[in-house]
């Protein structure tokens, strides 16, 4: 039955005004409903008192307000850390975090696919294939939920990254819905600075993004030359570093921040050496940036150890001392599987998985 209703967190700020037209409501009807769903964030059209009963009796019949079943909740006090999984109207199972941090943030780490068919070998959701892409509403009713959560205990949330599962880029069209939807100041409201889309790399799509929707933009990097990362982020073989570092360059004019995130994955013996660290200084050259080294979450069978701290600190120091602005990630979460990369709701697409191990066994194993 939900499938045939429409999700009203799928719609627009112009689709929302036009589904009013088309029920024959003034304009502001349409302001009405996105501020009961975004500011207010009810679940029940009884909720929303100051639309006409009848347009409530009409909106319950054609619509509905999300459709996600919560599974699972855990919470670790020690790193302030909330993951929630949750079923789909189809049966996928998706994962987001929330992390509090010390200074205020309260910032939710959101999925934009179920799985993901990029093949990072260091990454679980990597490891476990594409489902589907998720719909603009499953991306931000992951959001609405945590905002709940927060202003039941009188908080807010203040930023949302999509970097929980998924490759955010290959679901263009519904990740800028969506990130128009959270962005918009008639619904949630979040600044462009404070919505951060993770990437993998895909060129083509960068330049998009820049010109549709220019939010702060991280790039997962993990290598400093094409050998290497041809290996680790196996689409670095279509979109190789110089066209990354260009497209980089690009998307900085149009950004909201001036800077790029490049995000590294620490990985003992394969990425962390210092002469990585140097060729990565002389790569990002050009390129108005800041590091964000990841040590890396294990997961069962992922065949790759995570950088002993004191590396960790040397490579960091090998960047800062060339003027490079260089945050070490506090792993968080990692005691309830909810750190990076650790997120791996089941997909149902198993021939994929298989499929993509054999492809990987192949291609050779860098750890
Ligand atoms: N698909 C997007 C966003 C999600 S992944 C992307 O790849 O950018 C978010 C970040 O976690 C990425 O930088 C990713 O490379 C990193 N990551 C993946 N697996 C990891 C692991 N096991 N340990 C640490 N970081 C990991
Ligand atoms: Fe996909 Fe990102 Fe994991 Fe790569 S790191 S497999 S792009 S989720």
């Amino acid at each position: 039955m939900t499938e045939t209703l429409i999700n009203l967190y799928d719609l627009s700020d112009a689709e929302l005004s036009a589904l009013m037209a088309e029920l024959n409501q003034p304009a502001f009807r349409a302001k009405q409903l996105a501020e009961w769903l975004y500011k207010h964030k009810v679940a029940t059209f009884e909720a929303m008192t100051n639309l006409p009963k009848p347009l409530r009796e009409t909106l319950a019949a054609r619509a509905r307000i999300g459709g996600f079943v919560q599974v699972a909740e855990q919470h670790s006090a020690e790193s302030a850390t909330t993951k929630r999984l949750y079923r789909l109207p189809d049966a996928q199972l998706i994962e987001s975090v929330l992390m509090e941090y010390e200074d205020g943030r309260r910032t939710a780490c959101i999925s934009t696919q179920a799985g993901c068919a990029m093949g990072c070998v260091f990454c679980a959701t990597g490891q476990m294939g594409f489902a589907r892409h998720l719909s603009a509403g499953e991306i931000v009713e992951q959001a609405i939920h945590f905002a709940r959560l927060l202003e039941g205990e009188g908080e807010r949330l203040s930023n949302v990254v999509l970097m929980g599962m998924g490759e955010p880029l290959l679901n263009f069209d519904n990740v800028v819905t969506a990130l128009s939807i959270m962005l918009d100041d008639h619904a949630y409201g979040l600044s462009r600075r404070r919505v951060t889309v993770s990437t993998s790399g895909i060129v083509p799509a960068m330049d998009r993004l820049r010109q549709r929707m220019p939010v702060a933009l991280a790039v997962s990097l993990h290598a400093p030359d094409d050998a290497l990362r041809d290996e680790l982020v196996p689409i670095n073989r279509k979109y190789p570093l110089s066209e990354l570092m260009a497209a980089c360059r690009r998307y900085v004019e149009d950004a909201p921040r001036d800077f790029i995130t490049f995000e590294y994955v620490m990985l003992d013996g394969v990425n962390d050496q210092p002469e990585h660290a140097r060729a990565l200084i002389a790569l990002t050259r050009e390129v108005p940036c800041k590091f964000n080294l990841i040590p890396f979450n294990p997961f069962p069978d992922s065949g790759f150890r995570c950088s002993p701290p004191e590396r960790v600190r040397a490579f960091a120091n090998i960047l800062q001392g060339a003027g490079l602005i260089t945050t070490t990630r506090k792993t968080r979460g990692a005691d309830i599987d909810a750190a990076c990369g650790q997120l791996a709701g089941r997909v149902q697409d198993r021939t994929r998985r298989v499929l993509r191990r054999m492809e990987l066994a192949g291609a050779g194993s860098p750890a």
